[in-house]
């Protein structure tokens, strides 16, 4: 059993704390929002009203925060982690962040004696609650090995990935993966309603030919041929194609700033973006099919 201080209590950081509490494990949480720290309280967590209250008795400091500017602000300053953390205290980032400032916070970090991972996630908030989590793990072995059961109680799968920003660089490869696959299948479908070739006999062919992807087989962006996918329940999330857009973006910035080359990755931002400003936002990436396939863009 360890002590646990959780900072940021949202859709995906509440059910993960949560998680830690069904394992046995003391967790005391903060979040600007007092409905999300009563929240956890209902699930049997401790309630703080600050970061310092949080974290300074805790063993591990987790943060699920929105995006690279909260986390520097969590972890910096004179209220911060880094400030009342106590000092043996492993801390471990879960928010999806850029490369760039998961590796300055890690070093920040290092600097003031503390052993640091960056561990974003895939699954979504089914995930999260169900316990079923992909982590993908940036840092020391040593950080890593210790934290590890904490992962096992949050999630299904972990991945120690490399040094410092590794976890990031994971999590912002395997997204760009997802996005352009995902408008490919649904290219593909498209075109099929235009040739008048059925939905059905092309997830078929397919689903066991050489276009067979986990978008395709598992996340079909038509309703019909995987009954569980978002199509089938008129785009309901799922994975919103804000939080796609979102990591499409960082996928840029770190190609931009390593020099890779990665120009479907840069089409299929400027395509979700297109499709988050029609009002999309929230509604399911693979949605995406609806906008490729309508006859005005
Ligand atoms: P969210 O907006 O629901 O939660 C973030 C929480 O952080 C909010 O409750 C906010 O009040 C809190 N917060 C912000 N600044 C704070 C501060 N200074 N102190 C304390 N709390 C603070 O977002 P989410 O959906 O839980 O996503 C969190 C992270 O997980 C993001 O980086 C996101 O990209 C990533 N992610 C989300 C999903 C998903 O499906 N929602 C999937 C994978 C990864």
């Amino acid at each position: 059993m360890a002590k646990v201080g959780f900072i940021g209590l949202g859709n995906m950081g509440g059910p993960m704390a949560a998680n830690l509490v069904k394992a046995g494990h003391v967790v005391s949480g903060f979040d600007l929002s007092g409905d999300l720290v009563a929240a956890l309280q209902r699930a049997g967590g401790s309630p703080t009203g600050s970061i310092a209250d949080a974290v300074s008795d805790a063993d591990f400091v987790f943060t699920m925060l929105p995006a690279g500017k909260h986390v520097e602000a969590v972890y910096g300053g004179s209220d911060g982690v880094f400030a009342h953390a106590s000092s043996g205290a492993a801390l471990v980032d879960c928010s999806t962040i850029d490369v760039e400032t998961a590796r300055n916070v890690a070093g920040e970090a290092s600097q003031k004696g503390f052993s640091m991972l960056d561990a974003p996630v895939s699954g979504g908030v089914t995930g999260a609650a169900a316990g079923t989590l992909t982590f993908m793990v940036g840092g020391p072995e040593t950080a890593f090995a210790a934290a590890e059961p904490m992962f096992q109680a949050m999630g299904k799968t972990v991945v120690h990935a490399g040094d410092a920003g590794s976890g990031q660089a994971a999590k912002i490869c395997n997204n760009m993966i997802l996005g352009v696959s995902m408008i490919a299948v649904s290219e593909a479908f498209a075109l099929a309603d235009r040739l008048q070739l059925d939905r059905q006999k092309l997830f078929d062919i397919s689903s066991t030919a050489s276009g067979q992807c986990w978008s395709l087989t598992s996340y079909c962006p038509v309703p019909g041929p995987v009954p569980t996918s978002p199509a089938n329940r008129d785009y309901a999330p799922g994975f919103t194609a804000a939080m796609m857009l979102k990591d499409l973006k960082l996928a840029g910035e770190a190609s931009a700033t390593s020099g890779a080359t990665t120009p479907m990755g840069t089409l299929a931002c400027e395509l979700y973006d297109q499709y988050c400003a029609q009002g999309n936002q929230d509604v399911d990436f693979s949605g995406i099919f609806r906008f490729l396939s309508a006859t005005d863009n």
